[in-house]
């Protein structure tokens, strides 16, 4: 039989006070509280995303965002970046093998080409008329590579006799150009450029963050050895995942790489692996954006659904009639060449006298519309607009125009 025997007072005593002591040692006391702001609830406020990016979700995304996840390397999961793969091969026109998204925004994407491109012995050209090359060249010097840049004032493109001058002169493995360049609203020709690139044995590599989607690019017959984009523009999607795509030659590239990336978390040979590119059974390298992958699928869904010939015709239409509007309100555009405009980011020169961080202000506080300032070497003179994706509508550019005339009448007060 089960008998209790009363301890003697100082052993219970003895007792209470370790037990006292473990708890104290298994439970510290914080001394800052919690932040009584975390305590409210998320606040956040609807507001038209009409600036370079990001862009408003569509309502297929948003749902798929607030999915309850599953382990990032369940089936599901892996069938969906299977489907996301075949997306951004449509997206992109390619049939390359290394296709996949990489875990970060547009910075990320441009990192990863350059990290696994790059070695300290390349010499790389920038085509540098706007923010995104000379990103790109930072980038670049970071890694020790040789940096050449290709100037072109802001608001123009590079023609094929410019780079042709530039592969000439500087005998680079590597070009670096922007598509749609957001900070000045240049589109860059590629037509021509990858045969010309490859003649003089350089690759061409090239950002399409701002351009994807909304304007026609077709990787594989124009010839370009690495493409990136983001997924906050033209697919709207949230920001934090960036498509990217390696032909061939960039791979074969990368395989004769003497040194190994100086990155580990964009080292393409494992992401490539992560993602199942290279047929062999997928190695965990990191935690996959479960979440963000599932809203990239279905961006990539949407764009699939409305076909790429829609999407450019219907960017290429808002974007006329948003320019004939500009002009209607006595706006100059910042880009001459009509041909030479960016379908999906339009620049603005911000109006003789008008200070331009009041218009965008008024936009912001009376019609809860997004405009941007300008950026780099347009800061302080345009305005940008940007209408992707779900966001390329006729009625948000009636919208706009309309918040803009009424913001054109108030600001005047700042008039010099
Ligand atoms: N390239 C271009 C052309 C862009 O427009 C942007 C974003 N505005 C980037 C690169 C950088 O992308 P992120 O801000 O997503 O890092």
């Amino acid at each position: 039989m089960h008998r209790t025997t009363a301890l003697p007072i100082s052993i219970a005593a003895l007792l209470r006070a370790c037990s006292t002591a473990a708890c104290a040692m298994a439970a510290p006391t914080p001394h800052i509280p919690p932040p009584r702001e975390l305590l409210r609830p998320l606040a956040v406020p609807y507001r038209l995303l009409l600036g370079p990016g990001p862009s408003n979700l569509s309502p297929r995304v948003r749902a798929a965002g607030s999915q309850q996840i599953v382990g990032h390397m369940h089936p599901e999961v892996l069938q969906v970046m299977e489907e996301i793969k075949a997306g951004i091969q449509y997206a992109f026109q390619t049939r390359n093998r290394i296709t996949l998204a990489v875990s970060g925004t547009g910075h990320c994407a441009m990192e990863a080409a350059l990290i696994n491109l790059l070695e300290s012995s390349d010499t790389v050209l920038v085509g540098n008329n706007g923010i995104w090359g000379e990103r790109a060249a930072d980038v670049a010097r970071r890694l020790g590579a040789k940096v050449h840049e290709l100037l072109k004032p802001p608001g123009e493109y590079f023609t094929l006799r410019d780079i042709q001058e530039g592969l000439a002169q500087h005998k680079p493995s590597v070009l670096f150009l922007t598509h749609g360049e957001s900070s000045t609203g240049v589109r860059q020709p590629l037509e021509g450029l990858g045969e010309l690139c490859h003649r003089h044995g350089c690759l061409l590599l090239v950002d399409a963050v701002a351009s994807l989607g909304g304007v026609p690019i077709l990787m594989d017959q124009q010839g370009i050895d690495v493409l990136y984009t983001g997924s906050q523009k033209v697919l709207s999607a949230p920001p934090g995942i960036s498509p990217i795509s390696f032909s061939e030659r960039a791979r074969e590239k990368m395989q004769r790489r003497k040194t190994r990336p100086p990155s580990f978390y964009l080292d393409m040979s494992c992401l490539a692996s992560y993602w199942g590119c290279d047929g062999e059974p997928r190695m965990y390298h990191h935690t996959g954006p479960v979440s963000s992958i599932f809203c990239l699928r279905e961006a990539l869904a949407g764009l699939a659904e409305l076909g790429l010939e829609s999407s450019w015709k219907q960017h290429q239409a808002v974007c006329t009639r948003l320019c004939q509007g500009l002009q209607d309100l006595g706006l100059e555009l910042f880009v001459k060449e009509e041909a030479a405009r960016l379908p999906t980011v339009t620049t603005v020169r911000v109006p003789e006298g008008y200070n331009w961080k009041e218009i965008t202000a008024f936009l912001m506080d009376k019609h809860s519309i997004e405009i941007s300032g300008g950026l780099g070497p347009t800061a302080g003179k345009v305005l940008r607009i940007g209408l992707m994706g779900h966001n390329a509508t006729q009625d948000n550019v009636d919208r706009l125009l309309q918040a803009l005339r009424d913001a054109l009448q108030h600001c005047q007060h700042s008039r010099l």
